[in-house]
């Protein structure tokens, strides 16, 4: 199953997308309407809103009368607490009943207003959001809801900000054309990311990038790793374990593969096999098949362990590297990124190698391999620097 966030700014057309997602086969969970059925008449979450705010929230058909309670809870802060602590827990059991309801190669779509702002995004395996210039959404919320458009600002204005919901998006729908336009846009996101992703999650599948080819650096991998971090944690709770950006893509301003190289710290290295694989693996972070070690930059070590894992996502090759805290190949990833973060000479010398030998190095493995003298030197360089600065993991 993959479970895909949907949210967007009122107006910005996220039930267009909603809608055209459940045509192409999705199951859409609507999370405005499941707060609508939890306080419907002769629910007990009605029930309970006139126990804690007494019957003047009913209209005279005796259903919640939501201006009313707005007009109650609007200005008090406890009073809100109160409606949610009865609201929201139902919201989320219902939502996760329709979600266990569904088939086992569903994808399954949340429609959620408020994704962001609740801090869902880490719940899911893509987070897709709908955004329209403000214009054009009071346009649309006046033609086609005769919503006034000093009340749609004010509501945008109680909502979170483009730049925080994009912070949050895997993928962003702009929605300023026509709705022919959206629809094939939904329509290529459903082709060729949401299906084989849902595929991949299910079949344990990951991706692995086709060839070597360095781009220039991209200034919103950080971005792309702290969602894929929250992601991880996610996944991995109630275990609190460190997790790092390494690797090129968390140097800023080297050119590198497109592919984002993440640490996850275990305490001993069997922890990373048996549950929290299993975990990883459902929140489309599968195991790569093989063995995997890095070679040891120390005379005498045989080899450094580790446990490796891919992503499930099409449009988003990651190598998830599982170590040991404190062992050497652990503590190289940390200190190999912070000397290249630290020094610009080195940062050159190693672009410039890497350019080489995405020249010359046909293939994935002979790429890696073709590193490795110079690594050995940046190694005893970057110990150095360690020693020099003090520096810890
Ligand atoms: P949201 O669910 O994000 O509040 P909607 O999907 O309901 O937004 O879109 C708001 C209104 O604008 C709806 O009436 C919808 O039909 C209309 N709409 C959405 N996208 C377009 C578009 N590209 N062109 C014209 N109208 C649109």
């Amino acid at each position: 199953m993959l479970k895909v966030g949907l949210t967007g700014g009122i107006g910005s057309g996220k039930s267009a997308v909603a809608s055209r997602l459940a045509e192409r086969g999705a199951v859409v969970v609507d999370s405005d309407r499941i707060a609508r059925d939890v306080v419907a008449p002769g629910t007990e979450g009605l029930a309970e809103i006139v126990a804690a705010f007494s019957e003047r929230v009913l209209g005279p058909d005796g259903a919640l009368d939501r201006a009313a309670l707005g007009a109650v809870v609007f200005a008090d802060e406890a009073a809100r607490r109160t409606l949610e602590s009865i609201t929201h827990p139902r919201v989320r059991a219902r939502s996760a009943e329709l979600v266990a309801a569904a088939a086992p190669d569903a994808i399954v779509v949340n429609d959620v207003p408020l994704l962001v702002e609740v801090g869902l995004a880490p719940t899911y395996h893509l987070v897709v959001v709908a955004e329209t210039a403000v214009p054009t959404r009071l346009e649309r919320l006046a033609r086609d809801r005769g919503m006034d458009p000093a009340e749609a600002r004010r509501r945008i204005a109680a909502q979170a900000d483009d730049t925080r919901r994009r912070a949050a998006a895997d993928v962003v729908l702009t929605n300023d054309g026509t709705l022919a336009d959206l629809h094939a846009a939904v329509d290529a996101l459903w082709t060729d990311r949401l299906l084989p992703y849902e595929a991949n999650v299910r079949e344990r599948r990951a991706v692995r990038p086709p060839r070597v080819e360095l781009i220039e650096a991209d200034p919103t991998w950080p971005l792309q790793y702290a969602r894929l971090a929250a992601r991880i944690r996610h996944a991995v709770a109630p275990a609190d374990l460190r997790i790092d950006h390494i690797g090129s893509t968390a140097v800023p301003g080297l050119a590198a593969k497109d592919v984002i190289d993440i640490q996850l710290t275990v305490p001993r290295l069997a922890d990373a096999d048996g549950p929290l694989a299993e975990c990883l693996a459902d929140a489309g972070f599968p195991r790569l098949p093989g063995e995997w070690w890095d070679t040891p930059r120390l005379p005498g070590d045989d080899r450094w362990e580790k446990r490796l894992h891919g992503s499930a996502d099409p449009a988003r090759p990651v190598y998830l590297h599982i170590r040991e805290a404190g062992t050497p190949g652990w503590r190289y990833a940390l200190l190999m990124r912070d000397h290249l973060r630290a020094d610009p000479d080195q940062r050159a010398a190693y672009l410039l190698l890497k350019r080489e030998l995405a020249a010359s190095a046909p293939d994935a493995a002979t790429y890696s391999t073709a590193k490795d003298p110079w690594f050995d030197e940046e190694h005893l360089r970057a110990e150095e620097w360690a020693v020099q600065t003090g520096w810890r993991p």
